[in-house]
C-alpha cells in the first residue's frame, strides 16, 4: 500500500463535512416524504387533488419518476458516506480502494464520499460504458 492515513485533523476535517451532508441528504428525504403523504399516496388512480401541479410542472407520472430517482441518488449518497465515517473511524479514509494510494484531498473535498482516486474512477467509468454498449 503506497498511500498513508491521513491524520486526526485531516479525518476530523472530512468526518464534519460528511455529517454535514448526511445531515442535509436525510432532511431531503424527509422532506420528500411529507410532501408525497399529502396527497399522492390515497390518490393513486385519483389525479385530480393535485392536478394543481400538473400545469407548470408536466404530468404527475413524470414528476413521481423524477422524484423516485432522486431519491434513489440521495439514499446511495447516504449510504456511501456511513461508509465514508466507517473509514474514518477505520482510518482508511483517503486511500483507494483499487490502488492503495491516496485519493487527492481537492477530489475529497468536492466528493468526501469519494473510494477511488480519479484515475482508478476514470478506469472504473470506461469499464462501465464498455459493457453499457456491448
Ligand atoms: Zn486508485
Amino acid at each position: 500500500m503506497a498511500g498513508k492515513a491521513f491524520n486526526e485533523k485531516k479525518l476530523k476535517k472530512y468526518e464534519e463535512i460528511i455529517k454535514r451532508e448526511l445531515l442535509e441528504s436525510i432532511e431531503y428525504i424527509e422532506n420528500i416524504n411529507r410532501d408525497q403523504s399529502i396527497g399522492a399516496r390515497e390518490s393513486s388512480g385519483d389525479l385530480s387533488s393535485y392536478a394543481f401541479h400538473q400545469a407548470d410542472q408536466g404530468s404527475d407520472t413524470n414528476l413521481m419518476e423524477q422524484t423516485v430517482m432522486m431519491m434513489e441518488q440521495e439514499r446511495d449518497k447516504i449510504r456511501l458516506l456511513k461508509d465514508a465515517l466507517q473509514r474514518i473511524s477505520d482510518k482508511t479514509y483517503g486511500i483507494c480502494e483499487i490502488c492503495g494510494d491516496n485519493i487527492q484531498e481537492a477530489r475529497l473535498d468536492i466528493i468526501p464520499y469519494a473510494r477511488y482516486c480519479i484515475d482508478c474512477k476514470e478506469k472504473e467509468e470506461t469499464k462501465k460504458k464498455r459493457r453499457k454498449n456491448r
